[in-house]
């Protein structure tokens, strides 16, 4: 997750080799590994909530810098409980893993996907316009529908639903009220049938009147 790459310092008397100066190294990647571990969810290897609440801060103070939108997917897997009393929590436990997995092969090096908890993940994604994210969130939408878990070999399909918002940089909004927007979206989607993206309306989040194209760009994308 992060650059391993230090610079070795140099040994103070100048010895070619000094025990003190590898000892040191050896502590500081441990150090890392440590860090590295608080922050990441043992089971799918995403992000931790942790790592989450802080990244979606940081991301938001981005977007109020540099005028570049941030946006947030909320996903929550489909009647997640049947998986588990049909197949058994090991099974749930595989395909939680099976979805991460897909979420890294499908978004880019950039995004910063979490598991917000349960069977429940938020993916955040830098400098992203609504329709960009809400067709990477119909892409992968539709990469778990169609892509199974092998479970003794027999294949094992599940879908999930998910809101998508973006936040500008004239969003008046805490992180959490955000988050809390982006999961009443959910909630629409689960309301509405499941397995479906539901967002704000790509028609409304145009920007109105006269503006730029670089702003234009930063908000809707490209043409
Ligand atoms: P909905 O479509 O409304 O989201 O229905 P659901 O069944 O997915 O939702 P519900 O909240 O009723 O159930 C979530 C289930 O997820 C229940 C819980 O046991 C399971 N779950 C949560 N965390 C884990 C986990 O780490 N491993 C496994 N195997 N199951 C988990
Ligand atoms: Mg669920
Ligand atoms: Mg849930």
């Amino acid at each position: 997750m992060r650059d391993k790459d230090h610079k070795k310092p140099q040994c103070p008397v100048g010895e070619p080799r000094c025990e003190h100066i590898d000892s040191l190294m050896a502590l500081r990647e441990e150090v890392e590994t440590l860090a590295d571990l608080v922050l990441t969810d043992p089971m799918t290897l995403l992000f931790n909530y942790r790592h989450f609440s802080q990244a979606l801060e940081q991301e938001l103070e981005r977007t109020h810098r540099t005028g570049q939108p941030t946006a947030l997917i909320m996903l929550d897997l489909d009647h997640f409980k049947r998986v588990n009393d049909t197949w058994g929590h090991e099974a749930g436990n595989r395909v939680l893993r099976h979805v991460g997995e897909l979420m890294v092969t499908l978004l880019r090096k950039i995004d910063i996907p979490c598991r917000y908890g349960g069977e429940e993940f938020a993916l955040i994604l830098p400098g992203t316009p609504l329709p960009r994210a809400v067709n990477a969130a119909e892409r992968l939408r539709t990469a778990i529908e169609e892509t199974p878990v092998m479970l003794e070999e027999k294949p094992l399909l599940v879908t999930a639903s998910m809101g998508v918002s973006v936040y500008q940089r004239s969003s008046n909004l805490s992180a959490d009220s955000f988050v809390k927007q982006v999961d009443a979206l959910l909630y629409v989607a689960k309301t509405q049938g499941r397995n479906r993206v539901a967002h704000p309306d790509l028609e409304s989040m145009k920007p109105k009147g006269q503006v730029g194209a670089d702003e234009k760009a930063a908000l809707y994308g490209p043409d």
